[in-house]
């Protein structure tokens, strides 16, 4: 990763932010890999949606971080910290959808030194009705692999200026990623003297740690069912495993992607969000929708900044934003 002048602990000033060149060649970096997913997107049938970005409930399954309430006419309204209920929905208008949307999410503290965690991101989400985890694995590979290659063609400047080694950047994408299962992530960091919980998330060092032991990009499959939100599929067969996955970058830049199989029987939904303590009765809109009938999908969300941060070689995620939100940090 560079050592420039962006790699100090905390963002300089706008005025000096945005001037170096160091942001301008990072945000060119971003505004094409928008224009490669778009591209690949379009080319393969999915319609583009704007997403709300306020509403009764949001997405629970955020761990540890806190939801933003509003005041709407004298309801009780959130901000989005993932559009993943409206994706589901959506898809009674379109078989394919996607949206690029603002997501915030008050994490906790601690996260402010992760290099991997704002408090306001952007997340390229995807739906498909009637696809498997697998297909929707194979999406989020050729997106990446897409971005990365639309940026090594057109942004050889900008790489340069980010100290970004161009060739050693194609060959992290160069696939097919490896797929590991959540069990076997675990006992690896056993291995590694990390003492990681089998029955839950894998923790941000222990994430950390993982990424770093790989040199290409690699998925994980099958997360416990502790450990995610309602609307993660869980596995007829194997009861407790869901039917999901994390998508990690190596080189310690970690998780990039989250997606998996959706819940959409009305029946399990309001067992998993029982099961996961949340209050059907807050979900009336969505559950109606899936009293109805919402088709099966599987789906993803990547992180903008993330994959940002990963292509142009950046020391800490908030160095792929012009305006960042880092954790507890009062910031414009
Ligand atoms: P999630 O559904 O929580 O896994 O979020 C989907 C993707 O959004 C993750 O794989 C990350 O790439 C990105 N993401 C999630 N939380 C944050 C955060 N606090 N800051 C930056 N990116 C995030
Ligand atoms: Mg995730």
């Amino acid at each position: 990763m560079t050592t420039s002048v962006l790699a100090s602990d905390s963002p300089a000033p706008p005025r000096v932010r945005l001037r170096s060149p160091q942001l301008r060649a990072t945000l060119r970096i971003q505004q094409r890999i928008l224009m490669a997913v778009r591209e690949l997107l379009a080319a393969d049938g999915f319609v583009e949606l704007m997403p709300p970005t306020i509403g009764p409930v949001t997405d629970p399954g955020a761990r540890g971080a806190k939801q933003v309430d509003i005041d709407y006419y004298g309801h009780r309204y959130k901000l989005m910290t993932s559009g993943i209920l409206y994706k589901q929905a959506s898809l009674l208008a379109f078989d394919k959808i996607f949206n690029i949307a603002p997501n915030v999410r008050l994490e906790p503290l601690e996260t402010a030194t992760t290099h991997r965690h704002l408090a306001e991101f952007h997340q390229i989400d995807i739906e498909m009705a009637g696809a498997s985890r697998t297909e929707a694995m194979h999406v989020a590979e050729r997106l990446i692999q897409a971005a990365v290659a639309a940026v090594i063609e057109h942004h050889g400047n900008d790489l340069e200026i980010l100290d970004r080694d161009p060739a050693a950047l194609g060959s992290i994408v160069a696939g097919p990623f490896e797929l590991l299962t959540h069990r076997a992530a675990v006992t690896s960091l056993h291995q590694l003297g990390h003492e990681q919980q089998g029955g839950s998330e894998l923790d941000w060092v222990g994430e950390e740690l993982l990424s770093r032991e790989y040199r290409q990009a690699f998925f994980v499959v099958d997360y416990p069912k502790g450990s995610r939100g309602f609307y993660d599929r869980e596995s007829r067969t194997e009861p407790g495993v869901l039917r999901n996955f994390d998508l990690v970058l190596p080189d310690g830049y970690g998780e990039v992607a989250s997606g998996g199989e959706r819940e959409f029987d009305y029946a399990r939904l309001v067992m998993r969000m029982r099961e996961t303590a949340e209050n059907p009765a807050k979900y009336r809109w969505y559950l109606d929708v899936a009293r109805e009938g919402l088709p099966p999908s599987a789906g993803f969300g990547i992180g903008l900044e993330r994959l940002t941060r990963f292509v142009a070689g950046l020391p800490a995620v908030w160095q792929a934003s012009a305006f960042p939100k880092i954790p507890g940090v009062v910031s414009p």
